[in-house]
């Protein structure tokens, strides 16, 4: 072996050495496996069972609020949880509530999600946090544990709508945000809400019994899968949610002069799309601005008259931002109207916008998060904070209570679809989160 092929081997076989006594050391410094409470067959196979009620051809299921897939759904998941040993009722609004009594006269402690889906819809939306709940009770029971405070698991009606309100409709009852004419909505067979929601066990006569006054829940914590692809691609498998973002929505409208293709000079020009096509990058660009996670989006444009021959004389537009601090959308928001002024001046059309129909962002406790981080801790789950792009629950029950949240991977970020996975680990994992940082919160 010559000198530098020689130098070259004692290298390598030093570098190997090295990699080497470095898994060792990472092997030694893992901690020993953490017992769990939850059991992770038991589950699965519960979400196994669900999927077969709305079951579509595609592997997923379309078990949309207020149809006969959702009630047999729900007639399962009142079934688990009688055997659960939990005490059932449905309320005037068609949440189904579990109660199980605590040792204490105190408020209680709630925690849930939904089983209803979208058409086309995936296994675990809402399903892990329904069932991880009901596994959470069963779990107690196997230990033989009571708690201070009474516990209450909650399924949530119709959390993604669509057919006869715009979604979170058992979740606005009971913060008392429905309007009343929205019972009298009808589907294309003209059967109203109220109809249905009287099919699921609700009492759309006592609407307003449904609401749950400020007070009366100590803590509420759902857990859900991620729906987007955070947790999956950093790996880490107990996501806790620092809330869920704002909405705030624009009707825009740049109006131009529509003229003929052919005989208009381009430097005579009015045209309504070009400075719309503007605007879209423009608000990209002004969400771009500054550092954080806010999303802005421009999804539906309307071009008149919408010939191939005819310049573009009105292009209306949505101007869509989300981020968890409302300062920080308003502060968008006016850099987005500036831009359009300017673009306007310069392609000499006008713009014009609605003022913004807000959601206001719902941010989770304090309290309430480090109880999950103080849980995934002593369960060995690393944790990441992140926001909520998509709506949940819990932003309404935050109008009544203090809220947290705990998400677990979605693979490959994909959701609302019947490709929507979580793996049994992750979904076991985020259940025994939800067990440890309820008991942690009737212990305070
Ligand atoms: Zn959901």
């Amino acid at each position: 072996m010559s000198s530098p092929l020689l130098r070259r081997f004692l290298l390598l076989a030093s570098s190997a050495a090295a990699l080497l006594a470095l898994c060792l050391i990472t092997v030694s410094a893992q901690n020993p496996p953490v017992a769990r409470h939850v059991q992770q067959e038991r589950l699965w196979d519960t979400l196994q069972r669900l999927s077969g009620f709305g079951r579509n051809p595609e592997g997923g299921v379309s078990r949309v609020g207020f149809t006969e897939a959702d009630i047999a759904g729900r007639t399962y998941v009142v079934n688990l949880m009688k055997e659960a040993g939990l005490a059932v009722r449905v309320d005037a609004a068609g949440n189904i509530f579990g109660r199980r009594a605590g040792s204490e006269s105190l408020p209680v402690l709630l925690f849930g999600s939904h089983i209803d889906s979208v058409p086309h819809g995936g296994n675990f939306d809402g399903d892990v946090g329904s069932l991880g709940a009901i596994e959470v009770v069963r779990a107690l029971n196997d230990g033989g544990l009571h708690t201070r405070h009474p516990l209450e698991v909650v399924v949530w009606s119709d959390e993604e709508g669509g057919r006869f309100y715009s979604g979170l409709f058992g979740s606005s009852a009971a913060a008392g945000i429905v309007p009343p004419e929205a019972l009298d909505t009808r589907d294309e067979k003209g059967e109203t809400l109220g109809y249905w929601l009287e099919r699921l066990g609700g009492d759309p006569d006592h609407f307003s019994a449904a609401r749950i006054a400020p007070g009366s829940v100590a803590s509420y914590l759902e857990l859900h899968i991620e729906q987007g692809a955070v947790l999956d691609e950093a790996r880490i498998p107990i996501g806790v949610v620092q809330g869920i973002v704002g909405i705030s929505v624009r009707t825009c409208t740049a109006a131009g002069f529509a003229n003929h293709a052919g005989t208009t000079p381009m430097d005579r020009r009015q045209d309504a799309l070009a400075a719309a096509s503007r605007a879209v990058l423009a608000v990209r660009e002004a969400v771009r601005a500054e550092p954080g996670r806010q999303v802005g989006t421009v999804g539906e444009l309307k071009v008149e008259p919408g010939a191939a021959n005819v310049i573009p004389g009105r292009v209306t537009f949505s101007v869509e931002l989300r981020d968890l601090d409302a300062q920080k959308l308003e502060r968008i928001g006016q850099r987005v109207l500036e831009r359009f002024a300017a673009i306007a001046r310069e392609e000499n059309v006008h713009i014009e916008c609605t003022a913004p129909s807000v959601h206001a962002p719902a941010l989770t406790d304090a309290r309430l998060k480090d109880a999950i981080r103080a849980a995934a801790s002593e369960a060995g789950l690393p944790t990441l904070d992140l926001p909520s792009g998509a709506g949940h629950d819990a932003q309404n029950v935050a109008r009544f209570a203090p809220v947290g949240m705990i998400f677990v991977p979605s693979r490959g970020g994909i959701s609302h679809s019947p490709l929507e996975y979580t793996s049994p680990e992750d979904a076991a994992g985020g259940a025994e989160v939800l067990y440890r940082a309820l008991l942690r919160l009737d212990a305070q």
